[in-house]
């Protein structure tokens, strides 16, 4: 590399920077300062989806209740079943779903029977409706059926005292639908945790304000509120907060009151970052500020008394990157969840993909699939970190790694489907 004539500082536009920390390392000491919140609580079945198990949930029921048939046909005794040539045996009533036949099974009977309905007293055998002959109110059988056959058990799939779910799993729809089936109306979830955010700048205009020259609207507040609100937090808006550096610690300091989590957006760049940095150091500790990624390099994590602290950058797609990579794996840990599978995929990218080695980039791309079946990827025109409808045009991150330089169209690259935190499911 050419040596420069001047004495110049490190600046964002450079692609190696020694002080800043691998994606992998900075995900290790973010996930090894963070405990689970301890705190549970007890909600409605309903309102428990999407929250997480603060105790596991064992069986009060057998599931199936009853002894019943796996098939429609006829519920008898297995002695009734002729070793040799045919049988013939009385139809003396019936079992339907919800409608049992209430007397014992005697010998030389049977009962016609429905998928599900309950086995009665004395049989322990289901005939298939087509391996009979039904005529009247009689049923004629030879001796091709096993003893138990097409019977399922009281207990098969769950029994009493079954664990069915562990602390720690996630409530899906699904498992709304197990607990009901057990006829668990109210379960144990762990407290949601509570997220305090604002926004730093000067030029920053909440809606309804008028913009003045230089001015922006305040986007950050909004993509926080939505990523916060899709991850299950409880949401804690501060507003914007001017780069003052009373003002500043006042808010820093209200937020860590109010919240586990506090995140800004803004300020770490160059100047304001010296008295963020200061107010930061008096007020908890900053455990890193850099992390060798593009966009979102400026990313500080620390404390702020008991509340954990991310200090995201200004720009509205780093802000993005940086939540989706590192705050939300934090959030899942605070609410006790295990870390999520990161899928990369493997697809062609159909141009050119400008990078230079020296950091990650996460640039915004369009996976489709192509008419042959395979994966192609476009990267989304400009990849500048400001550049907010990038985010709403791309479905995936296209991930290429530090010592990645450019990388010509035709090449399989590595790609981060969104999982719906940043974009609905599609
Ligand atoms: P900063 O990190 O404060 O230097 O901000 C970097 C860039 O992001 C600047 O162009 C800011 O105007 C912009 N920016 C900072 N915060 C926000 C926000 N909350 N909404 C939209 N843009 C922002
Ligand atoms: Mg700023």
């Amino acid at each position: 590399m050419q040596q420069s004539l001047l004495n110049t500082q490190p600046s964002c536009d450079d692609d190696f920077d020694p002080a800043s920390l691998t994606c992998e390392e900075a995900l290790a000491q973010i996930s090894a300062r963070i405990q689970p919140i301890a705190d549970v609580e007890q909600v409605a079945l309903r309102n428990a989806l999407g929250r997480v198990l603060g105790a596991p949930v064992s069986s009060r029921i057998n599931v199936p209740g009853h002894v019943n048939s796996a098939m429609d046909g006829y519920a008898i005794r297995a002695v009734d079943i002729p070793a040799e040539g045919i049988n013939s045996l009385k139809v003396v009533g019936s079992s339907f779903a919800g409608r049992p036949f209430l007397e014992p099974l005697v010998a030389g009977c049977a009962v016609r029977i429905m998928t599900g309905a309950v086995v009665p007293e004395g049989a322990d055998t289901i005939l298939p409706q087509e391996q009979v002959e039904a005529a009247g109110d009689e049923i004629r059988l030879d001796g091709r059926h096993k003893h138990g056959q097409h019977v399922r058990a009281a207990g098969e799939d769950i029994a009493i005292g079954d664990q069915v779910l562990r602390k720690g799993q996630f409530v899906n729809p699904a498992e709304l639908g197990l607990l009901a089936s057990l006829g668990i109306p109210e379960v144990t979830v762990m407290r949601r945790p509570r997220v305090a955010f604002f926004s730093t700048g000067d030029e920053l205009r909440s809606l309804g304000e008028t913009l003045r020259p230089g001015d922006v609207h305040d986007s950050n507040r909004y993509t926080l509120h939505g990523m916060l609100t899709r991850i299950g937090a409880e949401v804690i808006d501060l507003g914007v907060v001017v780069d003052d550096p009373e003002a500043l610690a006042a808010a820093f300091e209200r937020a860590s009151q109010l919240a586990d989590v506090v995140i800004t957006s803004g300020g770490v760049s160059v100047g304001e970052a010296d008295y963020t940095r200061e107010i930061l150091t008096r007020l908890g500790q900053v455990h890193f500020r850099k992390i060798a990624m593009k966009p979102g390099r400026p990313l500080a994590f620390g404390h702020l008394g008991n509340a954990l602290f991310f200090g995201l950058p200004g720009n509205p797609v780093s802000v993005m990157v940086t939540f989706y990579e590192f705050v939300q794996p934090a959030l899942r840990r605070l609410m006790g969840l295990e870390p999520a599978l990161r899928i990369l995929l493997k697809a062609r990218t159909v141009s050119e993909l400008k990078k230079r080695p020296g950091r990650i980039e996460f640039q915004r791309g369009v996976l489709h699939q192509a008419a042959d079946g395979t994966l192609e990827v476009r990267p989304t025109g400009d990849q500048g970190s400001g550049i907010l409808s990038s985010m709403v045009q791309s479905n995936c991150f296209i991930v290429l790694d530090m010592e990645t330089g450019k990388v010509p169209a035709g090449s399989l690259v590595e790609v981060e489907l969104f999982n719906g935190l940043v974009q609905g499911f599609c």
